[in-house]
Formats: structure tokens, C-alpha cells, sequence
């Protein structure tokens, strides 16, 4: 259900919506810039639907026949564009967007266009919308998502309203879980994997394949020091084999050593956030301070490298063998 109440954190960019639309002072374009699963979907459409609600400025009414057809996918003046393809070309930008301006709204005061993935759109793609961006109808509104703003014209930039979606603190996030009833403890940690996006740690917190996937993992960590080379390697491998995974599965390291280092210097469980599995972060702890801290500082440079599109292979290399290290 598309409500500012199921909006979690990002007050400032929902209170700058929904001013605008008191106002009326809503601009023709706007850029929501933010990570993977950080509510991009939920804030666009939530302000478009307000856009097009007959009975409220301040929040969509849900009752008038705009909020239900918007519901159900069927409001004829919301456009929501996306491609199956790596990018987004200048035919897509004709067909979906130039092409709805040439009428009017069917209904509505608006018509309201979404694009997602806007990152993706080649150079003429941003030409060909950027025309109408500077000279837009009346009625248009753009919105246009993105995981990388800087991959824009600066001649897009500079039309549109620049919004950044921050990652939520870890504390907001364990809030949230814990309203939806999951317990304190997995709440913690999902909080820590979900590196600041609701999106993710609903996806973890339901899915029981994370839990498996992190049981693996944590038995290959627990395994780590008695490979040999060759078993190292296959080890990359099957890693590489599940490359987009990577990030979780450094995270899950991270967390095993940070916990195990925390243990070892408190001796209180109570201080770890992994407590359902005490019996391997004790075990780990038997190492020296100073592996642990390597190890941690290691994953991190490997993380970094990662994001900055390293080579794979690699970066791992130098990190197993750094993990391997006593
Ligand atoms: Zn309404």
C-alpha cells in the first residue's frame, strides 16, 4: 500500500513532497538518487499518488477512484518506466514518455511519469528528455531513480530537484523489524546486514534461504584455517560462482571476527550480536587480538575494493591468504 505512514526514516524528502504539494509549488522533474533497495519505489510512488488523489494535497485520501486505480496498477495518468535491457534508449524514452505528452491527462490533474533505473539512459535517451524537461506541458511530472546521479547530464542535474535517499541507522531498522514481530536478537543482526535498507532486511528477515546461505558461510569461516592452498581456492571459486552475493557474504565474515574480537576482549556474550551462535565466536576468539584486527581490516580493504570494481579474483586471493594468516 503506497502511505507516507509506511515510509520508514527519509523525513526530510517526504516532508519536501509533501510541502509542494501544499503549496503548490511541485516541480516538473525530480532525480531520487539512493543504494539498492532503500524505498526509491515506495516515495515516488507514494508522492505520485498524492499527486493525483482528487480529495488531499497532504496525503493520498485512499478512498477517491485516483488512490484505488493507483493501487491496483490501473491509474490511467501514472506511468512507471522500465527496461529489461541494461540501458534505457532513445525509442524507450519516445514511446513511454514524448509519445503520453502529445494528450492530456486522462482524469487527473497530472500525468505522472516514474522512471526507474534513470542511471541507465544513454546520452541521447537524456537529450531526447531533456527537451522536455525544459519546455514541459503543464501537467508533466518526472521522476526519475537512480543509483548513480553522477551518471546524468549535468544539463539533467541542473533541471531536476536533486534528492538523496541516505542509508537508515541500524537502530531504526531494528526498531522496524521489531514492530513486525521479529525477535530482539535476529532483529540485531538483520539490522546489521541490511547496511541501512529496509528492502534488504525484509528480504533477509523472511527468507529462509538467508538463514541457510549464512550457515554456510559461517562453516566455511569456521573451516578457514585448516585449508589447504588448493581448498582455498576452491573456496574463491565457489564464492566467484555467486559473485553478486559477495557483499553479503564479506559481511557475514565481518560480522564472525567483529563478534569474536568483541568476546574475546569482554568475555560477555551479551556484548556480541550474533548470539545464536556463541559456540563458533568463542571458538574463534582463541585467536590473537592482533589476527582478528588484521582480519577485520583486511575484509574491509576487500570490501572497498570490491565497490570500486577490482578484479574479482584478485582481491579475494589477497584476502584469503590474509585470512589465512596466524
Ligand atoms: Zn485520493
Amino acid at each position: 500500500m503506497y502511505t507516507f505512514e509506511n515510509i520508514v526514516g527519509n523525513e526530510n524528502i517526504v516532508n519536501s513532497f509533501i510541502k509542494s504539494s501544499e503549496n503548490n509549488t511541485v516541480s516538473h522533474a525530480y532525480i531520487l538518487d539512493g543504494k539498492e533497495k532503500t524505498g526509491k519505489q515506495l516515495i515516488s510512488k507514494t508522492f505520485a499518488k498524492l499527486l493525483l488523489c482528487e480529495n488531499s494535497k497532504s496525503k493520498p485520501c485512499l478512498s477517491c477512484s485516483s488512490c484505488i486505480s493507483f493501487e491496483t496498477g490501473n491509474n490511467p495518468d501514472f506511468f512507471f518506466i522500465e527496461s529489461d535491457k541494461k540501458s534505457l534508449g532513445v525509442s524507450d524514452v519516445r514511446e513511454n514518455i514524448i509519445k503520453n505528452l502529445e494528450t492530456k491527462p486522462f482524469k487527473y490533474k497530472y500525468k505522472v511519469f516514474i522512471i526507474k533505473d534513470a542511471h541507465n539512459m544513454t546520452v541521447q535517451a537524456q537529450n531526447a528528455i531533456l527537451k522536455t524537461i525544459e519546455e514541459p506541458p503543464n501537467f508533466a511530472i518526472f521522476i526519475l531513480l537512480s543509483k548513480n546521479y553522477n551518471s546524468f547530464l549535468p544539463t539533467i542535474l541542473s533541471r531536476c530537484v536533486l534528492f538523496k535517499i541516505k542509508p537508515l541507522s541500524p537502530a531504526i531498522i531494528k526498531q522496524f523489524l521489531i514492530n513486525k514481530n521479529i525477535n530482539q536478537t535476529m532483529a540485531k543482526f538483520y539490522s546489521i546486514y541490511s547496511r541501512g535498507s529496509i528492502g534488504r532486511a525484509l528480504n533477509i528477515a523472511y527468507s529462509e534461504k538467508f538463514i541457510n546461505f549464512r550457515q554456510d558461510i559461517i562453516n566455511d569461516i569456521v573451516k578457514l584455517d585448516s585449508l589447504d592452498l588448493i581448498q582455498m581456492y576452491n573456496l574463491i571459486k565457489k564464492y566467484e560462482d555467486i559473485k553478486e552475493d559477495i557483499n553479503d557474504i564479506l559481511d557475514i565474515y565481518l560480522l564472525v571476527y567483529r563478534d569474536s574480537l568483541i568476546f574475546k576482549q569482554t568475555n560477555n556474550f551479551n556484548m556480541i550480536i550474533q548470539t545464536d551462535i556463541k559456540t563458533n565466536i568463542k571458538e574463534i576468539s582463541n585467536m590473537s587480538t592482533k589476527n582478528l584486527v588484521n582480519k577485520i581490516e583486511a575484509l574491509l580493504k576487500a570490501k572497498l575494493y570490491l565497490e570500486q570494481n577490482s578484479n574479482f579474483n584478485m582481491t579475494m586471493e589477497c584476502l584469503f591468504l590474509k585470512l589465512k594468516e596466524k
